[in-house]
């Protein structure tokens, strides 16, 4: 179900240990939290004259599971004071399978949490071995049995593929033991490497490889014919849901320019034509909001140029694709005029299709999408 309303996402950029792979913004100093936690309440209050409602919520991280219940109530009743809460909000929290048990996953559930992220990444201890995650696959299955045990009818699994030394059929493995736990939600993930991490240095020094482009064209095709095959929308380039109603409605907000508010480290916000986001910093972050001041990194305004082809890539990201209908009355203007050269050289090149009034992206296209807007 779409919806204009906003969304709320929540960093929590710490973790335990960090992966091989990983660039997203967290630390290991866990001594900060119940700080973090004080001043999370801070941000949460400030932008309540800015937004006043959000029909989604997600915890993301970094770790989220590596909060207590207790800190996880204190930064829900902060949010419910200050915002209207859709009672029917979309509110999804990303777990490690090495922090959880049947008891959190309560308690979870008696917060209002009604959607899981699971980080299992891979079911092959090797594999998880090899990218430096902390849990292993006896831990996953548990974390999936205790989800549902608990309650929860709303779960998705994280994979990633292209790792080096896993071939298709290892990884075909990975997916049909991820189909035989029937999540309603799976994304598959083509592992890149961020200058910086530790697998990137090691790849720079070619004691790993990554596969070739023909091969990473494969393991997409694999993944979207296997899913496709037990029933599985393929509605993002990396996003499958098993049904409509199982899509995240919080990351189509992203893909569709709906209005979202991020709070805590690195957390990005879009209202209207303005994104801004946080200091990435943790300790910058405490330290502006101890001094009454936005931890505010930067600001930039869109242009309506910016905008259109914004919506024109994001858009291609999604099955869906683009509603022409929609593009018009948001920018006046026809999109396929408007942006006939990039558009025809994409339909010459069998990326894009038109289809009752939608610009859609082929599964060709998908499988390039990162790209497309280079053409
Ligand atoms: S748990 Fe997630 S955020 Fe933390 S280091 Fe690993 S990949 Fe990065």
């Amino acid at each position: 179900m779409k919806s204009d309303q906003a969304g709320l996402y929540i960093h929590i950029p710490f973790c335990l240990s960090k992966c091989g792979y990983c660039s997203f913004y967290s630390i290991e100093s866990l001594n900060l939290i119940p700080e973090y936690i004080v001043t999370l309440k801070k941000e949460i209050e400030y932008y309540r004259n800015v937004f006043s409602s959000f029909d989604t919520i997600y915890l993301g991280g970094g770790t989220p599971s590596l909060l207590s219940i207790g800190q996880l109530e204190t930064i829900f009743k902060a949010i419910n004071k200050s915002y209207n809460i859709d009672p029917h909000a979309e509110i999804t929290m990303e777990v490690n399978p090495g922090d959880v048990s049947l008891e959190y996953f309560h308690a979870l559930l008696l917060l209002g949490i009604n959607r899981l992220n699971i980080g299992i990444q891979s079911f092959d201890d090797n594999i998880l071995k090899f990218l430096g995650r902390r849990h292993n696959s006896e831990e996953s299955i548990s974390a999936i049995n205790d989800s549902r045990k608990a309650g929860f009818d709303n779960i998705g699994i994280d994979l990633i593929y292209g790792i080096h030394g896993q071939n298709i059929s290892l990884w075909k493995k990975t997916i049909l033991q991820a189909l035989s736990y029937a999540p309603e939600h799976i994304s598959c993930y083509q592992l890149s490497l961020e200058t910086g991490t530790p697998l990137y240095k090691k790849y720079a020094l070619q004691n790993i490889k990554l596969p070739a482009e023909k091969e990473q064209l494969k393991f997409f095709h694999t993944t979207t014919d296997e899913l496709e095959k037990a029933g599985y929308i393929h509605y993002e380039v990396s996003n499958f849901a098993r049904q409509d109603k199982f899509k995240s409605r919080h990351n189509q907000k992203y893909w569709e320019h709906v209005p979202y508010l991020g709070l805590g480290p690195a957390a990005h916000s879009f209202l209207g034509n303005r994104r801004w986001w946080n200091t990435s910093a943790v300790k910058t972050y405490l330290k502006e909001i101890a001094q009454d001041k936005m931890p505010v990194e930067n600001t930039e305004t869109l242009s309506v140029e910016q905008l259109k082809l914004e919506a024109l890539f994001l858009g291609l990201r999604t099955k869906a694709g683009i509603d022409l209908k929609r593009y018009k009355i948001s920018y006046g203007v026809d999109l396929l005029v408007d942006k006939k050269t990039i558009i025809d050289a994409l339909i010459k090149n069998k990326f894009v299709e038109l289809k009752d009034g939608f610009l859609r992206p082929t599964r060709t296209g998908m499988a390039v999408a990162d790209s497309l807007a280079l053409i």
